[in-house]
């Protein structure tokens, strides 16, 4: 069986160590041998950098945490005046750090965090710390129309750019293959029909851009379930295995659980 990814988790929100534990068990034994855990506000980094990179159970199962850190749009308001050499250091000790979750929300919970031209200048300085230091971001976009994609794409040097709950429309000029787009039970589920009908739009020009998420806890999700999800992407037209290999081509660091 291939290897299985979860490209979007924040396990720094798993309640207490042991659960945390267990939530990888599950995961490890349903053949996910990596998540990406984004540590998407200040404090959240303290505990990532705390975390294990590769848990063992028993003989055989293996799962591996890759890190990704950032300052989401809600979180855009708190920020301590360090944040920028904070931000950096934990990027720093990483082998293979993701710059994420970052981006923009125009919904009403992330403009009471901060005003368009916050979010805007936060956004794109983290963006400008991935160009500079060539690593993937994870993107986070709701209610920003195009704005997030078409500013993230200015900056060429970023190898890839995961777009997670993207719902909003892609077009077809500014698709680029760096660009991967993952969803979670949350849009995709039953009766979720915004979610399913952006996921064919997408898998019509797409489909080995599209992966399978859990975005534990928000998602409706574990890591675990991300096989479930995957099959359900597949049924709308995606092709969430080849591009969840695509997405680790590029995003560089190891790719499997060996
Ligand atoms: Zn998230």
């Amino acid at each position: 069986m291939p290897a299985l990814l979860d490209p979007h988790a924040h396990l720094s929100e798993a309640p207490a160590a042991a659960e945390l534990e267990a939530l990888l068990r599950r995961a490890a034994q349903a053949g996910v041998s990596l998540v990406i855990s984004a540590s998407a506000k200040v404090s959240d980094w303290t505990s990532a950098r705390r975390r294990k990179r590769e848990y063992l159970f028993g003989n055989s199962e293996k799962i591996r945490v890759r890190e990704a850190f950032g300052i989401h749009p809600w979180h855009a308001r708190t920020i301590p005046p360090d944040w920028e050499p904070a931000l950096r250091r934990a990027l720093a000790e990483e082998d293979t750090p993701l710059i994420g979750e970052v981006g923009l929300d125009y919904g009403p919970k992330g403009l009471v965090s901060a005003s368009k031209p916050e979010q805007r200048a936060l956004f794109r300085r983290q963006l400008e710390i991935a160009d500079e230091l060539a690593l993937p971001a994870v993107v986070h976009s709701f209610r920003a129309g195009g704005e997030t994609l078409e500013t993230a794409g200015n900056f060429k040097r970023i190898p890839c750019i995961l777009f997670h709950g993207y719902l909003e429309p892609v077009p077809r000029a500014k698709m680029e293959e760096r660009f991967f787009f993952s969803f979670s039970p949350r849009e995709i589920g039953i009766g979720r029909r915004k979610g399913r009908e952006a996921v064919r739009r997408l898998a019509e020009i797409a489909p080995e851009q599209i992966l399978a998420e859990s975005d534990y806890p928000a998602g409706g999700q574990e890591p675990a379930g991300i096989l479930r999800t995957a099959e359900q992407l597949r049924e709308l037209g995606a092709r969430p295995q080849t591009a969840a290999e695509r997405f680790l081509a590029a995003a560089g660091g190891r790719t499997s659980g060996k």
